[in-house]
């Protein structure tokens, strides 16, 4: 019997595009032997649209984008993915970045269907997600990492001042200025004086109601994947050298020339405290399958955690699954490995 494999991907986000390649490449690596791929496709407007079963391995990305025209499904949604006598999943796939895709959304509709999936459960997702309630987690777990502050939009708007003049005490210059809720560099800036950080406020406020702001520092940034449950286990290091000022969304998408060194060249004792730190991370955050570690690490040694993503890039060239490959686990056994923690962690929740 071959395994029934939903993959959800496209979507509203910003990441649309990334989704797609992500969807290509993980069908041509999976074993139509052993898998039926049922690929469902949120359009850019939302739309749920669910397509042929595949029969064998896409050359394109367009081969993926169906389309039903202006017609409206009635909870298309909820039809596309609730199981009937030609469906039946055994196990959904979703591979969606950012908001109503990592964010604990999609994972809650999963979760109603009583459907096992790939990846972080509701509370991991949701919390990765919200960039302060994730520093508030890591805080409490002691994890070492930035200095940062929150505002509201209403707070902001009522006293902006106050809001700089608290920053300026707080953290000083330079800080950087991120929406709560988002990935992918989007409405993120880095501020040297007073003038920048109105405009800082003003960008990242377009696109959250919630903004984090933190000290700058000067380090390399270096990552980690996390792959497992209740047991994870941590890959090689890597590190990012973007060529821009930071590693902005540009950078990750656009330009494609940010070099990648894996494995990082740090010490073992750098390395040991990246990794104990990436798996503290990941339990406090209670995840699940998989994520990215991401930190902050200074010349002299020091290392701060910036954040886990907790649906990391995921096509062959990402950091995730070069980390993996560079650690012994090919692109389609680490799908493998995926699909199989995604059973288990079903299994164990009944
Ligand atoms: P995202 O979730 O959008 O990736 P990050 O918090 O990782 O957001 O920020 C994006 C990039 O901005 C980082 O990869 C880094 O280059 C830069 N950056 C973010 N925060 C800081 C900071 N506190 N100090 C220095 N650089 C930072
Ligand atoms: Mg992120
Ligand atoms: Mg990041």
């Amino acid at each position: 019997m071959k395994t029934k494999l939903c993959l959800l991907y496209g979507g509203k986000s910003a990441e649309h595009q990334v989704s797609l390649q992500t969807a290509k490449a993980v069908i041509q690596a999976l074993s139509l032997e052993k898998y039926e791929i049922h690929p469902i496709y949120i359009t850019t407007d939302g739309q749920w649209v669910k397509g042929p079963i595949l029969t064998q391995a896409v050359e394109s990305v367009q081969a993926l984008q169906f389309t039903k025209g202006d017609e409206i499904v009635p909870n298309a949604m909820m039809s596309a993915l609730t199981p009937n006598e030609n469906t039946g999943y055994d196990v959904v796939f979703p591979l969606l970045h950012g908001p109503n895709g990592e964010d604990g959304t999609v994972q809650g509709m999963l979760e109603l269907l009583n459907l096992p999936y790939v990846g972080n459960g509701v509370l991991a997702s949701a919390a990765g997600m919200d960039k302060v309630i994730m520093k508030n987690i890591f805080a409490q777990a002691g994890l070492p990492q930035v200095k940062y502050v929150w505002s509201l939009r209403s707070t902001w708007e009522a006293d902006p001042h106050s809001a700089y003049r608290y920053v300026e005490e707080e953290l000083g210059y330079p800080c950087f200025v991120k929406p709560a809720n988002l990935g992918s560099s989007v409405g993120i800036s880095k501020c040297t004086n007073r003038e920048e950080l109105e405009a800082a406020y003003k960008e990242a406020f377009q696109f959250d109601r919630k903004i984090i702001i933190e000290e700058g520092i000067i380090a390399r940034e270096i990552e980690i994947g996390v792959l497992g449950n209740d047991h994870p286990e941590c890959s090689v290091a890597g590190e990012i050298l973007p060529k821009t000022a930071f590693y902005d969304y540009k950078a990750k998408y656009e330009d494609g020339d940010t070099a990648l060194i894996i494995p990082a060249e740090i010490s073992e004792t750098v390395y040991a405290k990246m990794s104990d730190i990436a798996k503290m991370a990941f339990k406090a955050l209670d995840c699940s399958g998989l994520v990215r570690a991401d930190f902050f690490v200074s010349d002299e040694g020091k290392v701060l955690i910036n954040e886990v993503n907790t649906m990391p890039g995921f096509t062959p060239v990402s950091m995730f699954p070069l980390l993996w490959k560079h650690s012994g686990v090919e692109y389609p056994e680490l799908i493998e490995r995926l699909i199989q923690l995604a059973l288990e962690r079903y299994e164990e929740k009944q």
